[in-house]
């Protein structure tokens, strides 16, 4: 029995113990392999760009953390290529079960990242000088790539000696991921010079890597055909079930929980109304909820408060529920002896009852949600922990709003053991329980969007100034709203939130999901439709981080389920399908920032910028320029604005758009530019949704984009069409005789 899971970094003791193993596994398997370069897999993990790679590292191990095997990757997101750099089990060798399911999680990563293909070296299995491994095990090797379909580049000088002497020089291996896409001279010649120059930057002279990149002539690339498997035996398709599946939990023992008083909205049919539709919806693979130790709750919630709700319900007689009446608004210090007194003591309202089967319920829900967390931690993308009771108005010491205790925190301070946490809430109540619970902390970022306190519960807390405290100030960030909100109102909201969440860094994003948003929800007063849940689980897949969602709210049984299945919909769309990997969120991995407001050398930047692109006439770069000049003159009021993405300081795209006079809310794209040598990378639809995205923000409409019919706009053209622009009217001659203007419109 195994498991793989990923490794981010060396900061918690489980992880530090897995790099100690799985460095000794280094120097007992590649014995050619340097102590620096070994020793330094943790700083390679913590600090990934002094690599100019994204180090990507699965460990497999059995139930008692013992490795048996790990893969290394670097990813290289500008070129978008992945490389393996170690793969290796302890004892046996690759061919195995471990080594298998080691080299398929590597594929299926590699996979949702979208890159171009997977490369590794391997020791040739032709070649007699070879005397470190047997070259019976080059071939085994060679031939267990094979069936996947990956095989060496031939025709080029990859294996040339680098000095006088060397023999056994590896082959180069392509794996093209299951899609039958040839491998291109270029992106081959861009991929061969990166790993020589940065991988080998101290053993490759650079005439050798010269030599070895222009040596690649075949377009495509020629691959060796396959000498140990026959062709139709290869199984090169990729698994996508961790990668195209969302990780769904549920809280099994949730239907015990049933509390039959009039008007207690938070019954067993809600998690069955969201089943139904989930099933049909194909997109979840359910998994077993995992015992965890109570270590994660009270890292939370505090010991007392804990202790107290464990007895108190045990306490209380089968079908009996016992509600708070009492309330210590004074003498905190002194709690009343008397059980049925206590709840008040613990509770923040009076509708939330002790129960015998409330304990144990909600305590199985923690264990759904922590397990839902560790699925991120295993390299899911999306995990969705569906538990009932809810858990988001459970504060450190106090339970209430059908809350006991709160799941979305608990998760939240897991995944702090990985990486930086975001949490999200979307519930149409403030999410209080987060509030209180890292109110003092900068580490965990907490973000609510709410029906506003004076109107909704809890009624206490969710004010737009409730900020943080202490080193927590600036990290709590409420946005209370109307009683009646459009959905466009709702999006432009949770556009701000999300740009909040970006800013943060976070590498995790935990929404606590309440559907009581919805229309006709009897605890809400705002009106989302299913299309509105599945525009928003887009907008939030955007952000291409790894997503866990936990079930709060949401009593409309009847509209459950249609709801949270387009919300998943939505979700699913950008991050499995377009993938996360051209998102903002990537921008940093590229090294690449954007900036709105120009600044004065900016301005002839973009003017050479344009002129670069070859696509605009003198006068028209001029124009350029000039809408910079007026931006820099008259800020806002001039209508123009800008998305400007900079590497190293240099302008290397820009866009620019504004709302159109006289039109209530239509706005103009007027230039997307891109540095030639970045065409075709994707920066040109980062630009795009980010305009998009500001527009909306804005409370734009229409966006409308002119351009030429000439056939050499053709690609223009498309571009548009690729994000579901559609031309609307074409007007003839122009230009200039025989150059129309197309108006595309979105
Ligand atoms: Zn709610």
């Amino acid at each position: 029995m195994f498991r793989i899971r990923r490794i981010f970094d060396d900061v918690i003791p489980v992880n530090r113990d897995a790099l100690v193993q799985v460095r000794e596994i280094l120097k007992r398997r590649f014995s050619q392999a340097s102590e620096t370069e070994i020793d330094h897999i943790g700083d390679k993990l913590r600090n990934p760009f002094t690599l100019r790679f994204r180090p990507i590292l699965f460990v497999a191990e059995n139930m008692r953390h013992k490795v048996m095997g790990f893969a290394m990757v670097l990813h290289e997101p500008e070129i978008d290529f992945c490389y393996l750099d170690w793969i290796a089990t302890a004892n046996a060798s690759l061919r195995g079960g471990l080594g298998s399911a080691l080299y398929e999680r590597v594929r299926s990563e590699c996979s949702a990242l979208g890159v171009g293909g997977l490369f590794f070296e391997c020791l040739p299995d032709t070649d007699i000088t070879c005397d470190q491994d047997s070259p019976k095990e080059n071939i085994a090797r060679l031939r267990f790539y094979e069936r996947y379909g990956a095989r060496p580049l031939v025709g080029t000088a990859y294996e040339t000696p680098v000095k006088e002497g060397d023999t056994c020089m590896p082959f180069l291996v392509y794996d093209g991921l299951g899609r039958d896409k040839p491998l291109g001279r270029d992106y081959a010649r861009r991929v061969v010079r990166a790993i020589l120059e940065r991988k080998y930057k101290d053993v490759c002279p650079q005439e050798y890597v010269e030599l070895v990149v222009t040596s690649i002539r075949d377009n495509p690339v020629k691959l060796r055909p396959f000498c140990h498997v026959k062709p139709e035996k290869a199984q090169n398709t990729v698994n996508p079930s961790f990668t195209e599946k969302i990780a769904l939990v549920i809280n099994e023992r949730h239907e015990i929980l049933h509390i039959h008083e009039r008007g207690y909205v938070e019954s067993p049919v809600r998690v069955r109304s969201i089943l139904t539709h989930l099933e049909k919806s194909g997109l979840f693979e359910s998994m077993a909820t995992q015992d965890f130790p109570d270590t994660h709750i009270l890292a939370v919630h505090d010991a007392d408060f804990i202790a107290y709700l464990a007895r108190a319900c045990e306490e209380v007689s089968p079908g009996k529920s016992l509600y708070p009446y009492v309330f210590p608004i004074r003498n905190k210090t002194r709690p009343p002896r008397e059980t049925t007194v206590l709840p008040g003591y613990y509770c923040i309202d009076t509708f939330t009852p002790i129960n015998r089967n409330a304990f144990p319920t909600a305590r199985n829900g923690v264990n759904a949600a922590l397990t839902a967390a560790h699925a991120l931690v295993d390299g899911r993308r999306i995990a969705y922990a569906l538990v009932r009771p809810p858990g988001h108005h459970a504060e450190k010491r106090a339970f209430g709003g059908f809350c006991y205790m709160n799941n979305t925190a608990i998760a939240a301070q897991y995944l702090r053991g990985h990486g930086r946490v975001a949490i999200l809430d979307i519930d149409y109540h403030h999410g209080n329980g987060q509030q209180d619970i890292f109110y003092n902390r900068s580490d965990i970022l907490t973000v609510s969007i709410h029906g506003h306190p004076s109107f909704a519960y809890p009624y206490f807390t969710g004010f737009e100034d409730e900020t943080g405290e202490g080193e927590g100030a600036g990290f709590n960030l409420n946005f209370p709203l109307e009683e009646k909100i459009t959905p466009k109102e709702y999006r432009i909201t949770l556009a701000k939130a999300l740009r909040r969440v970006a800013q943060f860094e976070p590498d995790f994003l935990v929404i606590a999901l309440g559907l009581d948003t919805a229309r006709n929800d009897p605890t809400g007063t705002w009106s989302l439709t299913p299309a509105d849940f599945k525009a928003n689980g887009r907008m939030i897949g955007e952000t291409g981080l790894p997503i866990l969602v936990v079930q709060e709210g949401g009593y409309k049984t009847r509209s459950l389920g249609i709801n949270a299945r387009n919300f998943f919909q939505g979700m699913a769309e950008v991050i499995f399908r377009v993938t996360g990997r051209k998102t903002l969120y990537d921008l940093r991995h590229k090294g690449l920032t954007l900036r709105y407001e120009p600044l004065p050398e900016d301005r002839i930047q973009i003017e050479q910028l344009v002129e670069a692109t070859g696509f605009f006439r003198p006068d028209e770069v001029k124009i350029a320029g000039e809408l910079v000049g007026e931006r820099l003159e008259q800020g806002a009021a001039s209508g123009y604005y800008f998305v400007i993405a900079l590497k190293a300081g240099k302008v290397i795209g820009y866009g620019c758009y504004g709302p159109i006079p006289c039109t209530l809310k239509s706005y103009d794209i007027y230039w997307i530019a891109v540095s030639p040598d970045l065409q075709g990378q994707g920066l040109g639809k980062i630009l795009l949704l980010e305009m998009e995205r500001l527009i909306a923000e804005a409370g734009g409409g229409g966006i409308y984009v002119e351009t030429s019919m000439q056939p050499g706009y053709a690609t223009t053209r498309s571009f548009y069409e690729r994000f579901g622009y559609s031309c609307k009217a074409v007007l003839d001659n122009f230009y200039g005789p025989g150059d129309g203007k197309g108006i595309y419109c979105k």
